[in-house]
């Protein structure tokens, strides 16, 4: 009878726990990093994950930025305007990327930055659709972020011409 017992509790626990697991996740992002296991905003080893995981792990919209070099409709990324005090980082990997003293308002629909971290962003030389452009993709997952240009402002007459969606910022009253 105390084995019937015991089983009927630990079955009732796992009902429990079974209803609790999904909470609710509020935001697209929150779903991704939460199902993401290579998300770490502290760990900078380099990624090597193929797409084919990645297309399992990120939203599909995510996914057409990040991994197929897709761009976002200028004037609709949600940090277009927004000059909020924080860090933004890869929103695929969590990798540091931008701080918001570096984020000007710029005309061209996408947020701007005059300034990267050195050490969340690399350079790819980019010749599609007959332009010549630099590409800029995160270091650590090699995820496209955007393109720099050389009409930027002061101090650095740098423009890192982002995608929204590719970011992910945490404000400083957010920080723990
Ligand atoms: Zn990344």
């Amino acid at each position: 009878m105390k084995i019937i017992l015991s089983i009927l509790i630990i079955i009732s626990l796992q009902m429990c726990s079974q209803i609790k697991q999904p909470e609710n996740p509020k935001t697209m992002e929150n779903f991704t990093t939460k199902n993401n296991p290579y998300y770490s905003r502290t760990d900078r080893t380099k990624l090597s994950v193929p797409n084919s995981e990645w297309k399992k792990i990120l939203s599909p919209d995510l996914y057409a930025v990040a991994r197929e070099a897709d761009t976002e409709r200028p004037f609709t990324g949600k940090y277009n305007k927004f000059d909020e005090l924080g860090e933004y980082y890869c929103a695929v990997c969590g990798n540091h990327l931008f701080r918001s003293d570096s984020k000007f308002s710029s005309t061209c629909g996408w947020p701007s930055f005059f300034e990267a971290d050195k050490e969340g962003v690399a350079y790819n030389r980019d010749t599609k659709y007959g332009m010549e452009r630099i590409e800029v993709v995160c270091k650590r997952c090699d995820s496209h972020l955007g393109h720099v240009f050389n009409d930027g402002p002061p101090p650095t007459g740098t423009r890192y011409c982002m995608n929204s969606v590719s970011l992910e910022f945490v404000g400083d009253s957010e920080k723990k």
